[in-house]
């Protein structure tokens, strides 16, 4: 069982790759985003809620996140390894993985960040805005907003897997396929 989590700023590129590594390595894909956005999409409870904070570019309660997330990791038991797309994005959200992994017997094999430099961030996910029909791609502001959070709540979440030998870094600008073989290369050496 490995479990990676797959990390970097809005526009990085985590859920081209994350197809990627899902097809190649069999992961159970997580992505918060994705199961907030779906929950918009069925018009729940929880969507609305997410929703109020996704369209300003903020982060969805820790509280709710993490029992989203919890409950989505428990329907998969027979999971070979997980990839968490876009969580943990807050040193809460950290300790809580840990601590639900943990209650399992498991634990995340590594954190790989894309790095990918600010202004390639802002035009990426403007261009993406034009066909993704995301409301947090369209609007500058809070595209602006989006990148702020991810310095002040989630960057610091890299430290947190550094201090535990964790984290590794690769280039998130190339093509699609370089970036793909760098984390290949990355998780065959963890
Ligand atoms: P991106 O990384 O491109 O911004 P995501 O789909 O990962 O896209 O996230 C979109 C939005 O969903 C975030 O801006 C935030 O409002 C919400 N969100 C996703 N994951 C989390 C999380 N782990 N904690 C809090 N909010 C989250």
């Amino acid at each position: 069982m490995k479990n990676i989590v797959l990390f970097g700023p809005p526009g990085a590129g985590k859920g081209t790759q994350s197809a990627f590594l899902v097809k190649k390595f069999g992961f159970v894909h997580l992505s918060t985003g994705d199961i907030f956005r779906s929950n918009i999409k069925q018009s729940t409870e929880l969507g609305s809620l997410a929703k109020s904070y996704m369209d300003q570019g903020k982060l969805v309660p820790d509280s709710v996140t993490i029992d989203l997330l919890k409950s989505e990791w428990s329907k998969y038991p027979e999971a070979i390894g997980f990839l968490f797309d876009g969580f943990p994005r807050t040193h809460a959200q950290a300790e809580a993985l840990d601590h639900i992994l943990a209650e399992a017997g498991q634990s995340i094999a590594a954190m790989i960040g894309l790095e990918v430099p600010e202004a390639e961030l802002q035009t990426r996910l403007l261009e993406r805005g034009k066909t993704s029909g995301r409301p947090d791609d369209a609007n500058p502001a809070v595209i602006a907003q989006r990148i702020a959070v991810y310095h002040n709540e989630t960057a610091p979440v890299q430290r947190y897997y550094e201090a535990q030998g964790k984290y590794q870094a690769i280039s998130g600008v190339g093509s699609i396929e370089s970036i793909a073989a760098a984390l290949e290369n990355v998780l065959q050496s963890i």
